[in-house]
């Protein structure tokens, strides 16, 4: 038998391990980078912040407004409680009273507009805030998706490992260095199947006798193109 039949064994593992070894790399990739959630994370954060600021404006309006009333009731108390007497004095108080309600005019139609603003936030942040749960909830089932088969992967790695060193233990050692410089010098493929006369990585004619020796003799041959050992089944 030829010696490329040990070696193609060797391949088929060698190739299957990459696969795997890819595939643990694009996990690794999702889970480093989750951009939805963070997106959402700080979309809701900022309209948080918002909504907790135009709140504090409310509140500091709502008791401007408050003082403000105190101050006309107080004025009025003294306008109309009968202890002032002296019509420019009394003209007075009731053109600060005039000033006063103005003002309080201007507050309350202040208030009014961060009434509104503080509305449109929370039911933005109400938005958000779903969104945010949302994105968390299907973060959460992905990411234990993904956890769950890098497990699988890693036993599966595990496995082919096994397997390629049981299958190293038919090859003699200088086959096998052999086989291991042409597979690290030729992107990961050191031996090519041959089919319909073919090398089947690049696609080289393969003449019948090249065909024959490779299939029946002891002898390794090599794809007169790409250079590998080609395993003629
Ligand atoms: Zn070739």
């Amino acid at each position: 038998m030829n010696p490329a039949n040990y070696l193609y064994r060797l391949q088929k593992l060698d190739t299957k391990k990459s696969q795997v070894v890819h595939e643990l790399k694009e996990i690794e990739q999702k889970l480093r980078n989750d951009q939805i959630l963070i997106l959402a994370q700080t979309q809701n954060n900022e309209v948080r912040n918002n909504c907790e600021n135009t709140r504090q404006h409310l509140h500091q309006i709502e008791n401007q407004v408050k003082a403000q009333k105190i101050k006309i009731e107080q004025s009025e108390s003294t306008l109309y409680g009968g202890n002032v007497k002296n019509p420019k004095e009394l003209q007075d108080i009731q053109a600060e009273i005039s000033s006063f309600k103005r003002q309080l005019s201007h507050l309350e139609d202040e208030q009014l507009e961060a009434l509104i603003g503080v509305e449109e936030l929370e039911k933005c942040e109400k938005i958000s805030r779903e969104n945010l749960e949302f994105v968390e909830s299907q973060a959460g089932s992905e990411k234990k998706g993904l956890i769950d088969k890098m497990s699988l992967l890693n036993h599966e790695y595990e496995r082919l490992s096994q397997e390629y060193d049981a299958a190293k233990q038919s090859v003699p050692a200088d086959l096998f260095i052999l086989y291991v410089s042409i597979r690290d010098a030729k992107r990961g493929i050191a031996v090519t199947q041959v089919s319909e006369g073919a090398c089947d990585t690049c696609g080289s004619p393969i003449t019948p006798g090249e065909w024959q020796i490779a299939r029946t003799s002891s002898e390794i041959r090599y794809c007169p193109s790409c250079g590998r050992i080609l395993f003629a089944s």
